[in-house]
């Protein structure tokens, strides 16, 4: 499974576990992306902002 990254539209595979929520890294711009479901599938956005809400 792979999603595209939204900052440099390279393509980054999901862990076959993945969950909503997660975080990944992108390897080609080293952003940190969220993943979330969208439509039965999963998708990446940027996680910057919502990284002072990740409590722990
Ligand atoms: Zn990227």
């Amino acid at each position: 499974m792979e999603a595209i990254c939204p900052v440099c539209g390279s393509p980054i595979r999901l862990p076959e576990d993945v969950i909503p929520g997660e975080l990944l890294d992108c390897s080609s711009c080293n952003a940190v992306l969220e993943v979330f479901e969208e439509g039965g599938s999963y998708a990446l956005r940027e996680a910057q902002g919502i990284l002072e809400d990740w409590g722990e």
